[in-house]
């Protein structure tokens, strides 16, 4: 498999390019396809698999679908994940494959600065990476809104929960329109996630690593 399958425009294949990254990753040849395609995913990935691209670049196709950035305006794509390292970790990748579309992003984790993260929303972002406790901290302050946001992402869903994070999550999945498509990642699939992706995911493609 290679990049050239997806259909990408070229700003985006040339990110890739620049990346170095030579041919996709088995969980991004699964996952990517299906994406584009609109579809709820469940996918089964540790970290490490490349999975964090395999959001990534469905979700920039998804806002380049359907952009009109106006200041103050909530997200368009919303990824949840359980930590702030990991939720900067995917901020660096969104950033590095969104600035060829001058896309903004903003992080916020539980930890940092309540102000500083206000503000930065406040100025207006298409992408929200955030933990979950500190995402509806945000909306309560009403720095920003979900609103707008039709691309959910539930990174980590099993350490999110084991963080104590599932009615946070549930909440802010409850409070984001029906008609979003939302992905879901979890290194493991028991009891709880099954749950979860039965109450939030339409029609759901699982995808293995
Ligand atoms: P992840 O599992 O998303 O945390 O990604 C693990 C690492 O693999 C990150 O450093 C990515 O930048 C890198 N990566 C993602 N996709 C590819 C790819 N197709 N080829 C090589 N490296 C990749």
């Amino acid at each position: 498999s290679s990049f050239a399958h997806f259909g990408f425009d070229e700003p985006l294949m040339k990110a890739i390019r620049r990346a170095e990254y030579s041919q996709p990753t088995p969980i991004q040849a699964q996952a990517i396809p299906t994406a584009l395609s609109g579809r709820d995913i469940i996918g089964i990935a540790k970290t490490g698999s490349g999975k964090t691209a395999a959001f990534v670049w469905p979700l920039l196709v998804h806002l380049m679908d359907q952009r009109e950035l106006r200041p103050g305006d909530g997200p368009i794509a919303l990824i949840l994940a359980p930590t702030r390292e990991l939720s900067l970790q995917i901020y660096n990748e969104a950033k590095k494959f969104g600035k060829v579309y001058n896309i903004n992003v903003v992080c916020c984790y539980g930890g940092g600065s309540k102000w500083e993260q206000s503000k930065a929303l406040e100025q207006g972002a298409e992408i929200v990476v955030a933990t979950p406790g500190r995402m509806i901290d945000m909306v309560k302050m009403k720095a920003t809104n979900l609103r707008r946001v039709t691309f959910l992402v539930l990174d980590e869903a099993d350490r999110m929960f084991h963080m104590g994070f599932e009615p946070q999550v549930r909440s802010i999945c409850n409070h984001v329109r029906p008609d979003r498509q939302t992905l879901l990642f979890s290194a493991t699939f028991k009891k709880r996630i099954e749950r979860l992706a039965r109450d939030v995911l339409t029609d759901p493609v699982r995808i293995v690593q």
